[in-house]
């Protein structure tokens, strides 16, 4: 494979879509069709050790998009490749070398981190037999050592995660994938979260993925911001040009929204 070519970015999506299968669903009824579709006709590149908002409102299909790439669901349409080879064929041995370059950070770790299972147990798991030594692993995400033995109904909101970034990295990934890493907590909290994945960015070099409807934060976070409109790509570009200078009208509503300045956030970076 084409790995070090530089012409080959480490992730493409080409003409994507997926269409959800309505069956017999009282939205099926409402909209008179079968197939529902989330996303179509989208293409963007992201070059390795990149960092890309994906930015919307909701039901715009920046879940389904994160789903996709790091195939927790496959495409209906189009093409995504991961180091120049597709992923949609993936299997065996292959997919599970993917699994470990690709991880999803995701939302709400309440529901994905077992409320049974201690800290030390679910980043045990995570880690493996090849992966970042547990101690290694907090102090990346900066928690202290006494979280260890904890439960997740233990921790404060911004530790569980933490924890789920921590899991998120056992395995060195080259790809980190985070679908509204911060919406769940409080605004203070968010700020720590985007602080810590921006560092691990800029320090370990891993390439972000970023999904978001919070403009200002993923302009205090990403190099380059893609917006989407359901289910279609409106315009892609660097930070400072789509957040500054949108090209795109429904760009400029969605900045009019936010209800701090920007400029002064971003100033604070
Ligand atoms: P976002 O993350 O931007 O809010 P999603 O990707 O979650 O958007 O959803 C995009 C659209 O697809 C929404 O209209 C949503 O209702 C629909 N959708 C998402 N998942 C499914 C599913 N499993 N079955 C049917 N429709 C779905
Ligand atoms: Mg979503």
């Amino acid at each position: 494979m084409p790995q070090s070519d530089r012409a080959v970015p480490l992730l493409r999506l080409s003409d994507v879509g997926k269409s959800y299968a309505l069956g017999r669903s009282a939205l099926a009824r409402l909209l008179r069709r079968e197939h529902f579709h989330a996303v179509a006709g989208l293409s963007f590149d992201v070059a390795a050790g990149e960092s890309l908002a994906i930015v919307g409102e909701s039901g715009s299909g920046k879940s389904t998009v994160a789903r996709m790439i790091v195939r927790l669901i496959e495409p209906t349409g189009g093409d995504i490749e991961f180091n120049g080879r597709s992923i949609v064929q993936l299997a065996g041995g292959d997919l599970a070398a993917f699994r470990k370059q690709v991880q999803m950070v995701f939302q709400s770790t309440m529901n994905s981190l077992n409320p049974r299972k201690t800290v030390a147990t679910s980043l045990a798991e995570a880690i493996g037999r090849d992966g970042v030594p547990i101690l290694d692993l907090l102090d990346m995400v900066r928690l202290p050592r006494a979280v260890l033995a904890r439960l997740p109904h233990q921790l404060s909101g911004g530790q569980r995660q933490r924890v789920g970034i921590a899991r998120a990295l056992a395995r060195r990934p080259t790809l980190l994938v985070a679908d509204e890493p911060t919406s769940a907590l409080d605004v203070s909290i968010q700020a720590e979260i985007i602080r810590l994945l921006r560092e691990l960015h800029r320090t370990a070099g891993v390439t972000l993925v970023v999904i978001s409807h919070d403009l200002a934060l993923v302009g205090e976070l990403c190099e380059r911001v893609a917006v989407m409109q359901t289910g279609r790509l409106v315009e892609i570009g660097h930070a400072s040009q789509v957040l500054h200078a949108p090209r795109e009208r429904y760009t400029a509503e969605l900045l009019a929204a936010i209800p701090r300045g920007l400029a002064g956030r971003r100033a604070a970076a």
